[in-house]
């Protein structure tokens, strides 16, 4: 048993199972404009894995056939490198649920893309974008030179076309990451922090800010020393919430990978750990077996359940 498990053990919660899957997480392919230090998906623009049309059917079929799942979470690499990107998301728009495109922002200067933010807005999709500091620097030191900028540029367009601002109901969320090995500060006054910031420099606003630790794995986790790796590790352990566990994210989601596989988290995905039971690709989805599957759990969990905890969604307590 890993000391996960252990943990788990002491507060109640062994074996971590799955309550729902109100989500959907497709990652439709690893391919990015950047390469950003801290990616855990070593998205870059070398990577070739692109989740292909027949998969992306298949998704739809799954979506049409279980209206339990209400959300479908787009992310990459940069999904909107996928050429069937505008498709899918109009699909999943047309069947009725919540669609969350995850994006890093700097992409929409690229010439061919530069009409996706107005499509993001008819189709009145949630954004969640990432951008790891609200200065220059630290945005470039983690992303490549000049991302800053084209990032602030696409916040500003994606302000006039409503997103952020109150009344439109156009959402969108800054993502934000710790540049090393740590455990993301408190949430709400990283926000606080953010908002009053980007309104000053740049007169942008947003949202949320959801903020998510590091997860040693990936780029970042090549790029520490093992002394590092060992003592982020013990931090994470030393900081164990229990309280953080009835909502870490498997317990609500399902992850998919460009090639149609299934796994409890976008983590596990990248450590090729699918899931245990209730079929292993799309085809094989079978909800019922699914929802109340017993989750792959290992030491890195402990990034999930640190303080105030950590998901896509953002801090799990308050
Ligand atoms: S790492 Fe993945 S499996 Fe482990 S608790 Fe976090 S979301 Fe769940």
């Amino acid at each position: 048993m890993n000391n996960f498990d252990l943990k788990l053990k002491e507060c109640g919660h062994y074996p971590l199972t799955a309550e729902d899957i109100s989500t959907l997480q497709v990652n439709v392919g690893y391919k990015c404009n950047l390469t950003c230090s801290h990616c855990h998906v070593e998205a870059s623009p070398d990577r070739q894995e692109m989740m292909s049309l027949s998969t992306m059917s298949r998704i739809l079929q799954l979506l049409k056939e279980n209206d339990r799942i209400g959300t479908v979470d787009i992310t990459g690499g940069s999904p909107e490198l996928n050429p069937y990107f505008k498709y899918f998301v109009k699909s999943c728009v047309d069947l009725g649920k919540k669609v969350i495109v995850r994006t890093n922002l700097a992409i929409y200067a690229e010439d061919a893309l530069q009409d996706i933010p107005q499509f993001l807005a008819d189709s009145r999709v949630r954004i969640v974008a990432s951008l790891p500091c609200y200065t220059e620097e630290g945005v470039d030191s983690q992303r490549g030179r000049g991302t800053y900028r084209k990032a602030i540029e696409t916040l500003k367009t994606l302000n006039s076309l409503g997103y952020g601002r109150e009344g439109t109901g156009l959402e969108i969320d800054i993502m934000f990451n710790p540049a090393k090995a740590d455990i993301a500060p408190d949430q709400k006054m990283l926000e606080n922090a953010y908002k009053e910031k980007l309104r000053e420099m740049h007169g942008i606003t947003f949202n949320h800010l959801i903020a998510l630790s590091n997860m040693p794995i990936g780029r970042l986790g090549k790029s520490i020393s093992p002394e590092e790796q060992a003592e982020y590790m013990k931090k994470l352990e030393e900081n164990f919430n229990p309280a953080t566990v009835e909502n870490v994210m498997c317990r609500h989601l399902i992850s998919v990978s460009p090639d149609g596989r299934l796994f409890d988290c976008d983590f596990w995905q990248m450590l090729d750990l699918p899931v245990k039971n209730g079929g292993v690709r799309v085809e094989d989805f079978d909800y019922d077996n699914l929802r109340n599957r017993e989750i792959v759990t290992n030491r890195l969990c402990f990034m999930c359940t640190a303080g105030a905890g950590a998901s896509c969604s953002g801090a799990l307590t308050s």
